[in-house]
């Protein structure tokens, strides 16, 4: 028998703007008519636009923001960061997945809309100020100073409320059928944000869920970095209580040394960290390791085959003796281990135009990260790899390591950034270092492929 299933216009959708998904995002969509005082309409704002495929994918454009409603939040871009992760949606490059990988189960399935067609905002977070909120929203004021973060946080569901807002149910709702019209571009295309955040434009319309207020006066290029998608993730990977949070006088691997894994190091300092290896390819990300708190640096060309070993006998403590307080495993292998191993290597997007990574899908600086950690020890991951994981069989099961994986380093926004505010308010959390470029918006996308070629550690656009 025939299903009788209504038909969906591609064209209606993305000219409506608003699938099932984002329908239900906005929450009944209260008419414009119905806003509270403070909502602004018609504002013209910069923005860079992405759509189509490859290089060239994204311009910048005029755009004119639609009436907001519900939970909404008009936010003007003070300063936002050049996420790696985002360089292919933002300069056309896709590296294709290695033959024989299982697709992740956490990918958002592909609806009725084609991302690629449609015009969309890149970027996910930034800090600003606000202009405009909806009048169902609760979390923050038209002037207040938000981070709007690449994780939101509801604090209603089952995530959320046992602590893990890294997986907040509101995750699985920035797929292209979830996604909303945020403004319209001069021919009336509709414009729609990545993961309802952008952050590549003069203003981000998101909703109260990603928004965390700041009460501070740091600049805005240091509070765009602290409060950057990576160096939330990597103070997590250090820091959250819901994951393995660094003990005081422990030992630390860092492996991969971009903004997250210095960001790491960062937090194992802070943490009282012992001993703290930073691990990288790159020259001036060693150097930079050793400037914001690694104790040692590796070179894994260098190290070759060697490197976990060589991470083990860095860890190892005075005495192997029996009785005396020795603690490397059984005698049988040397070197006890890092007591905590926190990965953050990840797969190339573009070929780096400084050293190159051992493994460009990131998968073997994984395997390594869990073997050179101590017997009863913490392996932390935190990054996106293209290809299955191998572990040696027994060592997996009875080695004793708790591997503890992290969206955005486990970091829940509304528990953990004021906490990492005050890191860099009192000089704990060196953000002047990481910024190592800085570029106005419309210097975006050269900045971007610096970003991208890896010749810089990150870069921060301002509004
Ligand atoms: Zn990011
Ligand atoms: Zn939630």
């Amino acid at each position: 028998m025939r299903k009788n299933k209504p038909t969906l216009s591609r064209r209606k959708l993305l000219t409506s703007g608003v699938a099932a998904g984002g329908a239900a995002l906005l929450g009944g969509a209260a008419p414009a008519a119905a806003q509270a005082p403070g909502v602004v309409t018609r504002r013209r704002f910069k923005a860079w636009i992405s759509r189509g495929n490859g290089a060239g994918r994204t311009t910048l454009h005029d755009v004119v923001l639609r009436p907001i409603s519900g939970r909404q939040v008009v936010v003007r871009t003070e300063a936002t960061n050049l996420c790696y992760s985002n360089v292919p949606a933002v300069l056309g490059f896709q590296p294709a997945p290695p033959p024989g990988v299982t697709p992740s189960p956490l990918a958002i399935g592909s609806g009725v809309r084609q991302m690629n067609q449609m015009a969309v905002i890149q970027g996910h977070g930034g800090i600003g100020i606000v202009e405009a909120v909806g009048p169902e929203v609760r979390r923050v004021r038209a002037g207040d100073r938000v981070l709007v973060s690449g994780t939101p946080q509801c604090g209603s569901c089952y995530h959320c409320l046992r602590g893990r807002a890294d997986m907040c149910q509101f995750l699985s709702a920035i797929g292209a059928d979830d996604l909303v019209v945020v403004a319209d571009m001069s021919d009336g295309t509709p414009v729609f944000e990545n993961s309802h955040i952008g952050g590549l434009a003069e203003l981000m319309v998101t909703f109260e869920e990603w928004v965390v207020p700041v009460f501070t006066k740091a600049s805005a290029i240091e509070l765009g970095m602290v409060l950057s998608c990576v160096s939330v993730a990597g103070l997590g990977a250090a820091l959250s209580p819901s994951l393995a949070p660094v003990e005081a006088g422990s030992t630390v691997a860092v492996v991969g040394c971009g903004p997250l894994g210095l960001s790491a190091v960062q937090g194992a300092r802070i943490a009282g960290a012992s001993t703290i290896i930073a691990i990288d390819p790159i020259q001036v990300r060693r150097d930079m390791a050793r400037t914001v708190g690694a104790t040692h640096v590796l070179d894994p060309h260098a190290e070759g085959s060697a490197l976990v070993e060589r991470v083990r006998a860095l860890a190892a403590w005075p005495t192997d003796r029996l009785w005396s307080g020795g603690r490397n495993p059984a005698g049988r292998r040397p070197g006890a281990g890092a007591d905590f191993v926190i990965e953050a290597a990840g797969a190339d997007n573009a070929p780096p135009k400084l050293e190159r990574s051992p493994d460009p899908t990131g998968v073997l600086a994984v395997q390594q990260a869990y073997q050179m950690c101590a017997l009863g020890g913490h392996l932390i991951t935190t990054s996106l790899v293209r290809g299955n994981i191998l572990i040696p069989g027994t060592q997996f099961t009875i080695g004793g390591v708790t591997h503890h994986p992290g969206q955005a380093g486990g970091a829940s926004p509304m528990r953990d950034v004021p906490k990492f505010v005050r890191l860099l308010e009192q000089g704990q959390y060196d953000a002047k270092s990481l910024a190592t470029r800085v570029a106005p918006l419309e210097r975006m996308l050269e900045a971007y492929e610096e970003v991208a070629y890896r010749t810089t550690i990150t870069a921060i656009m301002t509004g």
